[in-house]
């Protein structure tokens, strides 16, 4: 994306009602960031959309991209791959803010969505299976405290406000914490309720922090693959219901584009 300019006063209005008037057109690129192939696979099947074995990406990295045309849309599906050396998947903050700002940089989409699973806290109304609207992300392991700087290791952000889609696909709604672990530490939980948390993932806040910085708008919908504050471990539950929460994720998402297909950013 190119830097802003420095532009006198004058100038400065004509961009803004320019940048205003594009707000007002229908979306046109979308780009998702899904952080593991096995989430992403049926919205990519359900879109029809093409792997690029011309990677855009700088030679190296393990991203994949999948995109086609669907409706009047142009979306992209990127995920991050897999670690040469281990095989699995590149999930956590580093990959997904790195292919963030990549995407970005390559796509200038109008709109973000970052879809995935996520845990999430049956105390806060969260059920195995639900698709959340987040309407606030922050980070749970970035404790740094020290005046300001506690504030910028929390790094709440809100998402993109989306009245009308919400009214339309009647989801629940719930602030999202990151954090760069599976587990949950007693730290971290306090951290997680301290933020008021109802789902918690491992790549929201990064997509986050990036598409605010390059001011992308950016949405996330996040399935419920385990209950935190329940009695079952973690991993074995998030196993146990990828496949179905993947499902209920891909149609909630598809459900998301169909809604946005032909719509403005300020009529969503
Ligand atoms: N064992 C998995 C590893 C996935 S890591 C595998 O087979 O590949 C978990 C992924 O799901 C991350 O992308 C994260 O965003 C999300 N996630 C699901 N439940 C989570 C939880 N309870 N805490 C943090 N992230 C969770």
């Amino acid at each position: 994306m190119a830097p802003p300019e420095e532009h006198s006063g004058e100038i400065k209005e004509d961009s803004v009602a320019a940048a205003s008037s594009a707000d007002n057109l229908p979306i046109s690129t979308v780009v998702f960031i899904i952080a593991m192939q096995k989430e992403a696979q049926p919205l990519v099947n359900r879109l029809q959309l093409t792997e690029d074995v011309d990677s855009m990406f700088l030679k190296g990295v393990p991203w994949v991209r999948y995109y086609g045309n669907y409706k009047d849309l142009n979306i992209s599906i990127v995920c991050p791959g897999k670690d040469p050396i281990l095989g699995v998947e590149n999930v956590g903050t580093v990959s997904a803010a790195l292919l963030t700002y990549a995407s970005i940089q390559a796509l200038q989409p109008d709109l973000i969505i970052n879809a995935g699973t996520a845990g999430g806290f049956k105390a806060k109304g969260a059920s195995i299976g639900d698709v959340f609207l987040v309407s606030h992300v922050t980070f749970h392991d970035r404790r740094i405290p020290i005046p300001a700087f506690d504030l910028y290791g929390v790094g709440l952000r809100q998402a993109f406000v989306t009245p009308n889609l919400l009214q339309e696909l009647n989801m629940k709604v719930g602030k999202l914490s990151t954090g760069d672990s599976l587990d949950m530490a007693p730290v971290d939980e306090s951290c997680i309720i301290a933020n008021d948390a109802t789902v918690k993932d491992m790549e929201g806040a990064a997509v986050a922090y990036v598409a605010d910085l390059l001011k992308v708008p950016a949405i996330y919908l996040k399935g419920v693959t385990d209950i935190v504050d329940g009695d079952r471990p973690t991993s074995e539950e998030f196993l146990e219901n990828l496949a179905a929460v993947t499902a209920a994720l891909d149609e909630a998402a598809s459900r998301v584009v169909d809604f946005i297909n032909g719509k403005s950013l300020p009529q969503l």
